[in-house]
């Protein structure tokens, strides 16, 4: 893993890179402050003729919210250059799942991705609180009405999973006709040193993916290729100039290798320099595919070397 944070390297990262990738949360900012110096190393980019782009796999955003809050924090941004997962998801089953989607898809989720799938015009049902099973008598289970014409189950962060939510993604999903869509699989949030562990999108998808017993057709997010396709519909990408920059290995650099991009991990996130040498030093071929090409303390490391 070569160090990116010195000016030959970063000289030699401009020359070969035309398209940067960022993931936000752990690399541009945490939370809801900026990453020290990312906003005017990003704007140097785009000053520089670099295309830059916007991935994450939090689906909790519309992309009209998350160009409010790149350009809130500091960073240049316009709808089309932000690729979250509660839009690629809807973008899937528009335009990939279509003759799938007649019916109407089963949403475990959340506003946002309510509002992309309204976007595009896709007949949904199933957002917010659902409480109505509690126990697994039948006569209660049985109380639960289902829809007919059900085409797709769509599953992202929802903070309203329950027990009945299961019950009905399962039974839809016990239609092999019925497709499975993931926005991403994130097991939790960085813990910051808090006490308390934030599950991720990944617990929820978990949840239906045992009740239903078979795993998501897709996932919508990054380490998955569909997210790249997603990008390229707007984006002219040449895979050996464009890098993806992201805190976790394994959605953000396993998606960055899949792909063949260059890849620079940044430990301003999920993973510290002790996770980094486990997946360097592992014999295991999942890790491998894990490890970085660069690597640096956070983004705003460039804002030194040029500035
Ligand atoms: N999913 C949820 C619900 C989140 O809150 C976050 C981070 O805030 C993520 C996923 C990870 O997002 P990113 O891909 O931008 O790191
Ligand atoms: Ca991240």
């Amino acid at each position: 893993v070569k160090l990116a944070n010195c000016e030959s390297v970063f000289r030699n990262i401009l020359s070969k890179i035309d398209t940067f990738l960022f993931d936000c949360d752990g690399v541009l900012w945490q939370g809801n402050i900026a990453v020290k110096g990312a906003p005017a190393v990003v704007a140097h980019l785009k000053s520089l003729g670099k295309q830059v782009c916007y991935v994450t796999n939090n689906s909790t955003k519309s992309r009209h919210r998350y160009v409010e809050k790149l350009t809130r924090l500091g960073f240049p941004a316009d709808v089309n250059s932000v690729f979250s997962t509660a839009y690629t998801s809807a973008l899937y089953l528009k335009n990939i799942a279509k003759v799938l989607v007649q019916g109407k898809v089963y949403l475990v989720g959340n506003p946002a991705m309510a509002e992309e799938l309204d976007s595009l015009k896709i007949q949904h049902f199933g957002s917010g609180p659902d409480n109505q099973v509690t126990t697994q008598d039948h006569d209660e289970v049985r109380s639960c009405a289902l829809e007919n014409d059900v085409s797709a189950v769509l599953v992202g962060y929802d903070g309203h999973i329950s027990y009945t939510k299961m019950i009905k993604a399962a039974s839809y999903l016990n239609d092999p006709k019925c497709l499975y869509v993931a926005t991403n699989e994130d097991h939790r949030m960085p813990l910051n040193g808090e006490r308390h562990v934030v599950p991720g999108t990944g617990c929820v998808v978990a949840s239906v993916t045992v009740a239903a017993g078979r795993n998501p057709d897709v996932i919508a997010g990054k380490p998955g290729t569909f997210m790249l396709k997603c990008i390229q519909q707007t984006v002219e990408i040449d895979p050996t100039k464009c890098m993806m920059v992201g805190d976790r290995m394994n959605t953000d650099i396993l998606f960055g290798n899949q792909s063949e991009l260059h890849t620079l991990l940044v430990l301003s996130g999920v993973e510290d320099q002790e996770s980094l040498n486990k997946a360097v030093e592992s014999s295991d071929p999942n890790m491998k595919r894990q490890v970085p090409e660069y690597c640096m303390g956070s983004i705003g490391d460039w804002y030194a070397i040029y500035e």
